[in-house]
């Protein structure tokens, strides 16, 4: 049985005293939740501040992004070395905002990936097609293209520790939410990756959250398909009661 994992992608909002004020609103909105592992990601300024709130919650702390190297002269970015001294859990890499906005490739985040779990961070992964993609009918081949290059080199021992994150691009912020059904048809099909990579046992590890205009409203039947463990969640997740409401429901 896989725990389920919701996370939330906080994106570019909230100042570090901002978010550090919700945090203290959130441990006591989710201070009887048992069952769930919950994660935040605020942008990096807010990550000390939100690491110290929490201390002593059952929230973890998760970043946004971060660079492949552990220091050097890359202006305005951030290492793992970094991020590990806070304390920061997890990461979410290949992110369609970065992909689409930032031009980061397969390639890339390959590399970011293999950094984490370098660095004892663990990865959300994600992955998915635009709408165009969709309507061409290559969801599938687009999927297992970025799942195929994204975890090149990853050995097994590391992908027990990764959460794949099935966001459609089309799905996020934009209200219009994948069918629980062709959510877990692409949820199941990259679990079948998962098993070609690396075996069974372990492919039955993996968490896949399912990503794009998760609300309060349909976290519940996303999370009864039996290969979708949770939700990486964006707008939602900026409210203490829509988010508690999420993790409530899952
Ligand atoms: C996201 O940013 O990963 C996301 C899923 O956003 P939203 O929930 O707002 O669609």
């Amino acid at each position: 049985m896989r725990k389920p994992f919701i996370a939330g992608n906080w994106k570019m909002y909230k100042t570090p005293v901002e978010a550090a004020g919700f945090v203290r609103e959130l441990i006591d909105s989710l201070k009887d939740v048992n069952g769930v592992d919950v994660a935040v990601c605020p942008p990096f300024p807010a990550l000390w501040p939100v690491k110290e709130a929490l201390e002593g919650s059952n929230i973890a702390l998760g970043a946004q992004n971060m660079h492949f190297e552990k220091e050097g002269a890359f202006t305005g970015e951030v290492s793992p070395a970094m991020l590990q001294d806070i304390g920061v859990k997890y990461v979410i890499l290949g992110h369609s905002e970065r992909r689409a906005y930032f031009g980061e490739t397969d390639e890339l985040i390959n590399q970011k990936i293999k950094a984490a779990f370098t660095w004892g961070l663990n990865p959300i992964f994600c992955v998915g097609e635009t709408l165009e993609e969709r309507e061409r009918g290559i969801t599938k081949a687009v999927v297992e293209i970025q799942v195929l290059k994204g975890l090149a080199g990853v050995t097994a021992e590391q992908a027990e520790n990764l959460t794949i994150a099935y966001e459609p691009v089309w799905a996020i912020g934009t209200g219009k939410t994948a069918t629980p059904d062709d959510a877990q048809e692409v949820c199941r099909f990259i679990r079948e990756l998962l098993v070609k990579l690396f075996g069974r046992e372990i492919a039955d590890k993996v968490r896949i959250q399912y990503g794009g205009s998760v609300k309060p409203e349909n976290i519940k039947e996303l999370i009864a398909k039996p290969d979708i463990d949770g939700a990486l969640v964006g707008g939602a997740s900026l409210k203490v009661e829509s988010f508690t409401a999420i993790v409530k429901g899952s």
